[in-house]
């Protein structure tokens, strides 16, 4: 079976960060903060999937983004036509982690070029079977969805930003969405019900056919009518920059999807580890440097990995 292409829409982004401890950049030295990392939900997301499948990004950037970083992604297959450069900056995000270099506090987020921006599907991307519709304002994800023909499986990501700022958009996002992953502050924030169990079930009463309920180090949850399935996360002795796990989570389990081309209760275990296996090598570098080079054959490796970790045998 030929792979099926992913559309995706999300941010394109500058990143600052702040660690709680030094934490070693690309050439090795060590810094607590970094300014000006390329970042953003449709970079991680693509960089991700593109090991698996063809990727079509619709985004913005402004005229600060680097050219290096779309010619990268186009290295891997993924199509950039769909990313407009404006005249402006960049989306840019600010972030300072805790001591557990798992929570994480938003200083500052400066939509710039996102302010503005109408998401046109680039020609042909339209009939893509799958779409992720990465962390972007609610509105923009259904703007992107409007103009699609009957994906296969439709795929949503958001936050506590637009949980909070916009709910009434986002809760009709929900409901035309096959799949919705969010983390489990976001599950309680956006259920109002602290237990996981009951926070879940809330949810896929609003609409969707199944949820993943991300939780950092300790793994996700995935749930359909079928049941629920834990995936843990690897067990990594160099974590050093957690931001842009949840979107290589996302974009390794669509990837995953895409390439085998179903969408049921087996194959959405399958893929939840397959986007675990993606997530650890973008933790273990800051920015997106974990994932520039990464291939399939280093996903299966790290799926194995996860497969003797849980793996209980018979009593
Ligand atoms: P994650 O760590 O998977 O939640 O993703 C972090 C990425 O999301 C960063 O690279 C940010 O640039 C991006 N990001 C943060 N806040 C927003 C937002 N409000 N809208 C879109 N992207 C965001």
């Amino acid at each position: 079976m030929d792979p099926k292409p992913i559309l995706m829409v999300g941010s394109m982004a500058f990143d600052d960060l702040e660690f709680p401890v030094p934490t070693p950049d690309a050439g090795g030295a060590l810094k607590t903060s970094f300014e000006d990392v390329v970042g953003g939900s449709a970079t991680y997301a693509s960089l991700a999937a593109s090991a698996f499948v063809p990727v079509r990004v619709v985004a913005v950037v402004g005229h600060d983004f680097p050219e290096g970083t779309l010619e990268t992604m186009r290295a891997r297959g993924v199509d950039t036509a769909g990313v407009e450069r404006a005249d402006g900056l960049t989306f840019r995000w600010k972030g300072r982690y805790h001591a557990d270099l798992v929570n994480r506090d938003t200083l500052d987020t400066q939509l710039n070029v996102f302010a503005n921006f109408k998401p046109k599907l680039a020609p042909g991307y339209g009939t893509s079977p799958l779409v992720l519709l990465g962390n972007i304002h609610p509105a923009l994800q259904l703007e992107v969805l409007d103009q699609m023909q009957k994906p296969e499986l439709v795929v949503a990501d958001t936050m506590n930003f637009w949980i909070s700022g916009e709910p009434e958009i986002l809760g009709r996002l929900i409901a035309r969405t096959d799949l919705l992953i969010i983390n489990d502050e976001e599950a309680r924030l956006l259920s109002g019900i602290h237990n996981l169990a009951k926070a879940a079930k809330d949810i896929l009463a609003r609409g969707p056919k199944c949820l993943i309920i991300k939780r950092g180090e300790h793994g996700s949850l995935f749930f359909d009518s079928e049941g629920v399935f834990a995936a843990p996360a690897l067990l990594l002795e160099h974590v050093v920059d957690p931001t842009g796990a949840g979107d290589s989570f996302a974009g390794g389990l669509l990837g995953y999807l895409g390439r085998h081309g179903r969408y049921d209760h087996g194959a959405m275990r399958r893929a939840m580890v397959h986007g675990t296996a993606a997530a650890s090598f973008c933790v273990e570098s800051v920015g997106t440097l974990g994932l520039r080079g990464l291939s399939h054959s280093h996903i299966t490796e790290r799926v194995e990995r996860i497969r003797r970790l849980t793996h209980v045998g018979d009593t």
